[in-house]
Parts: structure tokens; sequence; C-alpha cells
């Protein structure tokens, strides 16, 4: 599974692009890699197909609303990409590390730890470079995880500094060291002659300005740690492995690059009676042997409400009834389960006298139904 590039990077805009900036960045690519001018760059097909479908997302209001608050998994219902393919009850498992893989390139270890993007390797200090994302993961209750809920919590945000605007000092100046050039020359002499080598200037790290007053409140750096309570929406029908973006919540960029994102991973508590499987529900309805044999109308819980169901006479332990639409109603992934209710026959074991004899009584009769007919029939002629 190939991991979605983010949206804003396929098109080369920043977060708060306008529409026209969106509009005239998706122009700028399609004529780059329109198949039919292409035709020689094996990779063009691709590249257009991907900047088609982010267009189709940041042009669209609500999808981009989307996309900002939940990232691919907000716009692409079950892709076959990105967090949108992601989890099945079964398969979560091995969904998990697959994304895991491939969106932060390995090591599906602990959670709470950071995972680099990529973005700006090492080539050249000064480039501005997104920082790694976050991923933590977050405990909801069945109940919260099924009618979706507000979560709270504190989590330490790097942010630019209010004082200095995030420049780390006052009074710019022109850096004397490079003389704003952001790099210095020096001479280098070997034995095959003397080079010139140019590398990043050290005090001003390549930006060619330096500060007369260092900010005292953020010491130089730019930069100040704040602890933040952050609000999140849990959307209905979130599952174990679902996953919701915080944008610009994670670890700081460097350089003046952007922070990167927060990444929540849910884990949802079992139910005592409710199991869910992607978004049914199966719930084991315990009958009486009367209740059984003769059927009766029971009263069913279901996550919307009881509701009256009709058992059938001869229900049997393992017959299952679907009540249509009373599975869990997905906002995150747009579907709704239905219920299985499955039942199980409780035989008693303790009788009062009467009762004893009632079924005594009962026993004298033919209960045999064609299971038992076929298997004592095939009981005696194994003995033959
Ligand atoms: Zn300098
Ligand atoms: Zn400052």
């Amino acid at each position: 599974m190939a991991d979605k590039r983010d949206y804003y990077d396929v098109l080369g805009v920043s977060k708060t692009a306008s529409e026209a900036e969106i509009k005239s960045a998706f122009r700028k690519k399609a004529k780059e890699f329109h198949p039919d001018l292409n035709k020689d760059n094996p990779d063009a097909a691709e590249k257009f197909k991907e900047a088609q479908e982010a267009y189709s997302v940041l042009s669209d209001e609500s999808k981009r609303k989307m996309y900002d608050q939940y990232g691919h998994a907000g716009v692409g219902g079950s892709g076959a990409n990105g967090f949108g393919g992601f989890g099945g009850f079964e398969s979560a498992d091995f969904d998990f590390t697959d994304i895991f893989d491939s969106i932060f390139g390995g090591g599906a270890g602990g959670f709470s730890s950071s995972f680099n993007f990529g973005g700006g390797s090492s080539s050249g200090r000064t480039r501005a470079t997104r920082g790694s994302d976050v991923l933590m993961r977050m405990d909801v209750n069945f109940e919260e995880s099924v009618y979706g809920t507000e979560k709270k919590f504190n989590l330490d945000v790097v942010e630019d500094c209010e004082e200095c605007n995030g420049k780390g000092g006052f009074d710019e100046e022109k850096c004397s060291t490079c003389h704003g050039s952001g790099t210095i020359t020096s001479e280098q002499h070997t034995i095959l002659g003397s080079f010139l080598s140019k590398s990043t200037c050290p005090d001003c790290k390549g930006l060619g300005i330096t500060y007369k007053t260092k900010c005292s409140h953020c010491k130089g750096k730019g930069k100040i740690k704040k602890n933040k309570t952050i609000t999140i929406n849990v959307p209905a029908g979130i599952n174990t492995g679902d996953r919701l973006r915080v944008t610009g919540k994670g670890n700081p960029g460097a350089n003046g690059g952007p922070n990167g994102d927060l990444y929540l991973e849910f884990v949802v508590d079992e139910h005592d009676y409710f199991i869910r499987d992607n978004d049914d529900i199966y719930l084991e309805v315990p009958l009486t042997i009367t209740e059984g044999i003769l059927g009766c109308k029971k009263e069913i819980p279901t996550l919307y409400g009881n509701v009256k169901l009709n058992i059938s006479a001869g229900t049997n332990s393992g017959d299952k009834q679907r009540i249509r639409g009373k599975g869990v109603d997905n906002h995150y992934r747009k579907r709704k389960g239905d219920m299985y209710v499955v039942f199980k026959v409780y035989t008693p074991k303790k009788l009062s006298r009467e009762q004893k004899s009632l079924i005594d009584k009962l026993s004298k009769t033919d209960l045999d139904t064609p299971e038992t007919s076929k298997f004592n029939k095939f009981t005696k002629e194994n003995d033959k």
C-alpha cells in the first residue's frame, strides 16, 4: 500500500492557500504532468492523477474542511490508499503494520513516538523542513466510540514565539559574518591545488540576517513550548485502528518549516454484551428451553434503544436473526451496520418436582428431530 501524499504538498501550496492559489497551482501541475504532453515521462500520468485528486478535494470547500480535520480518511471513504482503506475487524492488525510502514517509514513500534515523514533530508541546513508527525494512542470506551464524543487532552506543542513572531530576536540586521549571503566561502589548500568551498554561515544559519537583540522570551530560539489543552470531536462510529489528524500539532519544523501533524489512533474498549465486527453488532440472547421450543416475543437491547423481537418456535442455540440498520451508525466512514441477534438456549440445571414431572411426561412423547433420527441411525450402523 503506497502512502498518499498530503494534498497541499501535491499542489505545492500552503495550508492556508486561497481558492485562486489552489486553482492556479493545479493548472500549473496539470500542464506539467498532462499525459498527452508528457508521453516520454512514465510517471506523468500518475502525477497528473494525483494532482487531479488533490484539486478535487481542495477546491471543494466542504471536502477541504473534512480533509483538514481528518486527513485522507475524511475524504477518501474506503479508498485503496492511505488511511481510508484501513479498519477491518479481522484485518486490523495486518493493516496497522502496513500503514505504519507506508506512512511512517517502518518501525511499527510503540505509540506516542514520532516518525519522520522524510521531508527535507540532510541537504542544506537552511531548508525549511516540516516537522515530523506524531502518533498518539487514544482510548475510548465502547459508548464513546459508538455515539461520538468530545475528548480533551493536554499536549506540549511547540509554537512560534509571540514576542518575536518566531524570529528569535529584534532589530534585524545583515549578518556580518557572511555579509548577508548566507554562505561563507573558504579557501582549501590540497595537494591538487586550492579550492574554494562554500558552506552555510554558522552565525545566521544561512538566513543572511541576524538580530541585534536576542528575544529573552524564547532565548533566541523563536519557538516556545506550551502545554495546551486540545479538544477534538471524535465522530460517532470510530473503531480501533481509526485515526484522526490534528493539523499542525506534531513536532516543530526547522528553519521556518511548519509543524508536523498529530495523529490520534483509537483503541476502543470492549462491551460486556455488544460485540462489534466492523459496523455490525452481535448480541447473544439467552433463551429458556420453553422460549426456544414455543417461540416468544422478547425485548432486545440495541445500541439505539430496545426493540421487540418475534422469536420463532423451534429456535436453537446458534440461530441468528438480523435486525437491519441497528448496527453502528458510523459517521466516520459514512455507513451503517446491522445487528445480529444470536440465540443460545440454556437448559436449567435445577428443576422443581413439578417441573421434573412435566418434563418426564414430555420425554415420553416423540421429540425426535431429523437430526437426532439421522444420528441415531448412524450410531446403529456403526456398530454392525
Ligand atoms: Zn551569516
Ligand atoms: Zn521570542
